[in-house]
């Protein structure tokens, strides 16, 4: 053996067991977190008295990318339209990580009385409607801009490099074309440089302040929408014979629609949720009209339940139109969410970061959450962890709080904190290799 060959293997020795890495320690994280929390809730008061709808984000992007600049950042801007990229490089080499927020609020009417309450509307589908951060997203730009905060001022000390996702329009794009997490993966913001893993997390209203909420594998549904439009034949109302009646074939559908989930999956694998949400069809008591249009979405969590509801809508639509002599047309949207997958690999790996940024007990595996994420075609693309903090007050019921979505969904802040040690726990702990 040569020397160098020697030296070559006990310098590799000392790597593998080794603990003399110069690491970002454990209380440099919980003081940059205490340092850049009080910023942090005044950026996600500031977003959440001007929110801005899905692909709109303009103001806050402009607010985000003048922050990772002065950070000393890279800075892509533009991105799927309003979305905003960081690059960090660090002083040491080392893998990617990529960290993602979502920007985009929802036309909704804020019901909160808070200080800084969104008075903000906008015109959505035509109709002027009132803008709120009913989902939180608020607070994750808030919390992923303190986290760049934290991280570029360990710069040197870091090894390897930070991608920030700033993205628009994760609940959907206004015109319903495809957006958010997809167009800024189709635009090449994960090819240079290919991040090793990617984190994520959602502020969640059924779990209270200090608790983390997590599952691995399979965690947010695939959301799909669909659209029935069946057709009989306009007559009379008093005469029903003389004419198709799209209104009871619908009323049958509906029913129909509801034996997939209760009668042809297996339920003991999966669960699946088939909802119908809007029903539209004539305009007078007497009249029975030509057609009616059904709207709903379903859930799954796994793509071949997914391909047997979709054709169970078809098979069921068509045939019990066909019974009464009408017929049904059926449209799957093209702009579905896949399902979001934690890699359990990862998601293992990074388990003691969370719980160290919780608390022992405070990090709890939760039941399949049948919302959506389009986070999902992130994990799709590489190894990737989503998790939810909590922000209803502690002592409440957690399970009664106004939830994600509504004009009453309230964040406490003291939550947040969380929100911030645990991202910037998890990024710090896999760059340095922690769990490998
Ligand atoms: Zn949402
Ligand atoms: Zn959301």
């Amino acid at each position: 053996m040569t020397r160098l060959a020697a030296s070559a293997l006990a310098a590799l020795a000392f790597v593998a067991v080794g603990p003399a890495r110069a690491e970002i320690t454990e209380a440099e994280l919980d003081r940059a977190a205490s340092a850049n929390i009080p910023q942090v809730i005044e950026w996600r008061r500031d977003f959440h008295q001007h929110p801005e709808l899905g692909n709109s984000e303009t103001r806050t992007a402009g607010i985000v990318a003048e922050h990772l600049k002065k950070l000393g950042i890279e800075v892509r801007t533009g991105v799927a339209h309003t979305g905003v990229v960081g690059i960090l490089k660090g002083g040491k080499p080392g893998p990617v990580v990529a960290l993602r927020a979502d920007m985009d609020a929802l036309p909704v009417t804020e019901a909160v009385d808070v200080p800084f309450k969104s008075k903000a509307t906008s015109t959505y589908r035509g109709e002027t409607v009132g803008v709120m951060h009913a989902c939180g997203h608020d607070s994750h730009t808030a919390i992923l801009m303190g986290t760049a905060q934290a991280l570029a001022s360990m710069r040197q000390e870091l090894p390897g490099t930070v991608v920030f996702l700033f993205q628009p329009a994760e609940e959907g794009t206004p015109d319903g074309t495809r957006g958010g997490a997809w167009l800024m993966l189709k635009e090449g913001v994960f090819d240079l440089p290919r991040p090793d893993a990617a984190f994520g997390l959602h502020v969640f209203s059924t779990l209270n302040v200090g608790k983390i909420g997590y599952r691995s594998g399979p965690f947010m549904a695939a959301a799909d929408r669909f659209r029935i439009v069946v057709k009989g034949e306009q007559t009379h109302g008093s005469r029903p014979w003389g004419g198709v009646d799209p209104i009871v074939a619908a009323s049958q559908i509906v029913l129909g629609l509801q034996t997939l989930v209760s009668r042809q999956i297996d339920i003991t694998r999966n669960p699946a949720v088939v909802s119908v949400g809007a029903i539209k069809g004539g305009i007078r008591n007497n009249i029975i009209p030509d057609s009616v249009e059904m709207i709903g979405t379903f859930r799954t969590f796994d793509p071949a339940v997914r391909q047997q509801i979709i054709d169970g809508i078809t098979r069921t639509a068509r045939d019990i139109a066909g019974a009464s002599g009408a017929t049904a047309e059926v449209e799957i949207g093209d702009d579905n969410y896949p399902v979001t997958v934690n890699d359990a690999k990862l998601t293992e790996r990074m388990l003691p970061s969370l719980e160290r940024a919780a608390g022992p007990g405070k990090v709890i595996e939760i039941p399949y959450v049948t919302g959506a994420e389009d986070f999902s075609f992130i994990g799709e693309r590489v190894p990737s962890l989503f998790f939810f903090v909590g922000i209803t007050p502690a002592g409440t019921d957690a399970s009664r709080a106004p939830s994600n979505h509504s004009p009453k969904f309230y964040i406490d802040e003291s939550g947040l904190e969380l929100g911030l040690r645990a991202m910037l726990g998890v990024a710090v702990d896999f760059l340095q290799g922690a769990g490998t």
